[in-house]
């Protein structure tokens, strides 16, 4: 078989670090299996436009690998155009919203990617872009490599999470995850939107409060994570209109998708401090062109932008994780076994998976 993986350039860091799986030059660690086992595999990180590798390999291609951090884009043109010999879409990581679905069932492409493999790096990310906004991290950093020093101006924008109320819009792997991680900190509350309420034993654990309505969750949070898949009920879900909801100078840390947001609208919303800071690592087009407004947007005292390039996902030790389960995918795909059903997105000409189904 032919197969095609699409993943970043890794450069002189990955030379140096082999657990770099993720990258081009380590090959997700399964170069020399496939060749053992007789397959072709094509390695590149050239995604964009009809003359990239992507789309020129893409024709005879068996199975596509992409990760959602160097997104090759499979949209319905190339799926039902291009694609002629695909079978399996495999997402190495979590978050398949870079494939086009709904043509994946018209075509009765598999697509499946590796849950679960990264969330617990998520989470953590999560954390540490919520501290890193609420005490007004990277300001405060920003003034000693300035050779500066001036507390006040630091400390007038600087808060504690505990007594925040603090939510998580979507309450799936990540967002329980999450929220357990808050649990120390003595928040105020926490409370989560999601379309079902958590089994009662694992809100009663958390201390959740779940409220199904968007418009009030929004206005109870001074902290809001996004932690929702990106599909058509989500995407540009927070624009200008949602943004009124929230509480005036609210935190958000979205590293769910960055199509989520709306870009320009979170751009105006803190620099008008309507929300005080915004952080994350996904961007709606990734790479994130050099004028991407997120990379300099600030609130109105110079500080509140946490955004990082994607990478919470993809830590040494997710690596590890998403390399291995897109091995035991391929295995299981090569000798016609059913694959585990957690990480099955769309089978059968169907969707196989809550997450993306036809009910968003
Ligand atoms: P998950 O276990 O499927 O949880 C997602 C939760 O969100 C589910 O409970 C889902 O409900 C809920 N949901 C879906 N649409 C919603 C909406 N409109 N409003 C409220 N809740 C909604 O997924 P996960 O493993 O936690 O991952 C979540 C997302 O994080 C992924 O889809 C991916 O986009 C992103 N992610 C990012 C990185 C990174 O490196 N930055 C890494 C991993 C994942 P239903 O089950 O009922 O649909």
């Amino acid at each position: 078989m032919k197969i095609l993986a699409v993943l970043y350039k890794g450069g002189k860091s990955a030379v140096a670090e082999p657990r770099l799986l993720g990258t081009i030059e380590n090959r997700l660690g399964i170069a020399s299996w496939l060749k053992s086992l007789g397959h072709e595999f094509i390695v590149t990180d050239d995604k964009e436009g009809p003359n990239s590798v992507f789309q020129r390999e893409l024709p005879d291609t068996d199975i596509l690998i992409t990760t959602p951090f160097h997104p090759a884009y499979l949209t319905g043109d190339l799926i039902r155009n291009k694609a002629h010999k695909l079978k399996l879409a495999l997402t190495s990581g979590v978050g398949s919203d870079h494939v086009d679905l709904n043509a994946a069932n018209e075509k009765k492409i598999m697509v499946a990617e590796v849950t679960g493999s990264n969330v617990t790096s998520v989470a953590e990310h999560v954390i540490m872009c919520m501290l890193n906004l609420v005490r007004n991290f990277v300001p405060a950093h920003e003034q000693i490599e300035k050779d500066q020093w001036d507390v006040a101006a630091i400390a007038r924008n600087a808060f504690d999470l505990e007594g925040k109320v603090i939510g998580t819009l979507g309450a799936g792997r990540i967002g329980q995850r999450v929220l357990k991680r808050l649990v120390p900190f003595d928040p105020k509350e926490l409370v989560y939107y999601d379309y079902n309420p958590l089994p009662e034993a694992v809100a009663n654990e958390l201390g959740a409060r779940h409220i199904p309505d968007l418009h009030q969750f929004l206005g109870e949070c001074d902290v809001v994570t996004v932690n929702a898949p990106l599909h058509e009920g989500t995407r540009g879900l927070i624009n200008t209109e949602l943004l009124k909801h929230f509480k005036k100078g609210a935190f958000i840390v979205n590293t769910a998708r960055g199509a989520i947001c709306d870009r320009v609208s979170i751009a105006k919303a803190l620099e008008e401090g309507q929300i005080n800071g915004y952080a994350g690592d996904v961007w709606d087009v990734q790479p994130a062109p050099k004028d991407h407004i997120w990379r300099h947007m600030k609130n109105p005292l110079g500080g509140g932008n946490g955004m990082t390039p994607h990478y919470s996902g993809t830590t040494l030790d997710a690596q590890k994780r998403y390399a291995d389960g897109t091995r035991d995918i391929l295995e299981r795909f090569f000798k016609g076994e059913d694959q585990i059903p957690a990480n099955l997105i769309v089978a059968d000409g169907r969707y196989a998976t809550r997450s993306y189904g036809e009910r968003k």
